[in-house]
C-alpha cells in the first residue's frame, strides 16, 4: 500500500489555502485507499509555536492521519548520507556562489532563466581553495539533464528546467528538495498533492528521485487561493488564517463546508466529500477569495443559515 502526505512547513498557522490543500491531499489518499502521513518541513522558516497549533488545526478540520509523524529536523544525518551516495558517483560538487554572483553570472547558454549557470562546476583544486578563503561551501547536484518530464494528475504532462540545484546550503543545512525526495521515498510515499507553487520543483525532484534508485510518485498541484486580484491569499487579505477566522465565532466545521464546496464537493461532512470525490471533476481555476469578507462569508452558516 502506497502513501499520500501533507507537509507542511511550521512558519505560522495554516491559512485557508493549506488547509484546502491538505483537504485535498486527504481526500485523493483516502479515496485511493492510500495511508495518509503528516511531515513537518522544519528545517528552516521555524516560528515558535506553529507545528502544535498546525497540528491542532488539522485535527480541528477532521483530517485524520495515519502512522508516526516524521519531522525533517530530527533526520539530518539520513539526508547527508543520501548527499555521500551521490557524492561517491561524482554528482555533487562545491559551490561557492552568492546569490549576487549568481545573478551577475546570468543563465548559461540554452539554460532556463534562473538556472544555476555553472560557475563552480568544473573549478581545479586550486580555484576551489581560493574560493573557500571567502565563503563556506554549499553543495550542488551535478545535473546531467537540463530539463525532466512528470505527470500531473491535474496539470497533465509537465516538463521543467533541471539545473545544478543545491543539496546542502552553505550553512549545512540540507535543501528543501532533497529532504523532500529522501523522505517521501523513506515513507513509501507515492502520491503527491500540494499547491501549484512547487510544479515547477516537480521536475528536480522527481529526477533526484531518479538518481537515488526511488520510484517517482505521481503528482497533483492543486491551484492556490488566490485574492480578488489574482495574488496568492496572504496577511494582507485580512482574517485568512483558522486561528483568525475562529476567533471571530466561524466553528472550524464550518470552514470545512466552505472549502469543499470551493472544490465542487458536497458540503456536509469530510466523509460525504469522500464518497462524491472524483479528480477529474475538482475546478481548474485558482480559488478567489474575497479578502473583506472572508469571514462573512463563514459566519451566516455559523449562526445557521
Ligand atoms: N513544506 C512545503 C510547503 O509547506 C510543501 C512541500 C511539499 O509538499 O513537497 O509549502
Amino acid at each position: 500500500m502506497g502513501a499520500g502526505r501533507f507537509a507542511p512547513s511550521p512558519s505560522g498557522p495554516l491559512h485557508l489555502g493549506n488547509l484546502r490543500t491538505a483537504i485535498l491531499a486527504w481526500l485523493f489518499a483516502r479515496s485511493t485507499q492510500r495511508e495518509f502521513l503528516l511531515r513537518i518541513e522544519d528545517l528552516d522558516r521555524v516560528r515558535s509555536g506553529a507545528e502544535a497549533t498546525q497540528i491542532a488545526e488539522l485535527a480541528s478540520l477532521g483530517i485524520d492521519f495515519d502512522g508516526d509523524m516524521l519531522r525533517q529536523s530530527d533526520r539530518l544525518p539520513i539526508y547527508l548520507e543520501a548527499v555521500e551516495r551521490l557524492k561517491a558517483r561524482g554528482l555533487v560538487y562545491e559551490c561557492y556562489c552568492s546569490r549576487k554572483d549568481i545573478a551577475e553570472a546570468g543563465s548559461a547558454p540554452h539554460a532556463a532563466p534562473g538556472a544555476y549557470p555553472g560557475t563552480c562546476r568544473n573549478l581545479s583544486a586550486s580555484e576551489r581553495s581560493a574560493k573557500a578563503q571567502n565563503r563556506p561551501a554549499a553543495l550542488r547536484l551535478r545535473s546531467e539533464v537540463n530539463e525532466f518530464s512528470v505527470h500531473d494528475e491535474l496539470f497533465g504532462d509537465y516538463t521543467g528546467a533541471v539545473d545544478d540545484f543545491v543539496l546542502v546550503r552553505n550553512d549545512g543545512a540540507p535543501a528543501y528538495n532533497l529532504a523532500v525526495v529522501v523522505d517521501d521515498a523513506f515513507s513509501s510515499i507515492d502520491q503527491v498533492v500540494r499547491g501549484d507553487d512547487l510544479l515547477s520543483s516537480a521536475p528536480r525532484q522527481a529526477y533526484l528521485a531518479t538518481l537515488l534508485g526511488h520510484p517517482i510518485p505521481s503528482y497533483a498541484h492543486v491551484q492556490l487561493a488566490v485574492n480578488a486580484k489574482g495574488q496568492r491569499l496572504a496577511k494582507r487579505d485580512g482574517a485568512v488564517t483558522l486561528e483568525e477566522i475562529t476567533e471571530q465565532g466561524v466553528h472550524p466545521a464550518n470552514v470545512v463546508a466552505v472549502l469543499l464546496e470551493s472544490l465542487g464537493l458536497p458540503s456536509t461532512s469530510l466523509q460525504a466529500a469522500l464518497e462524491a470525490f472524483d479528480p477529474a471533476n475538482l475546478p481548474r481555476e485558482p480559488w478567489i477569495v474575497e479578502p473583506e469578507n472572508i469571514v462573512q462569508q463563514l459566519m451566516p452558516r455559523a449562526s445557521g443559515n
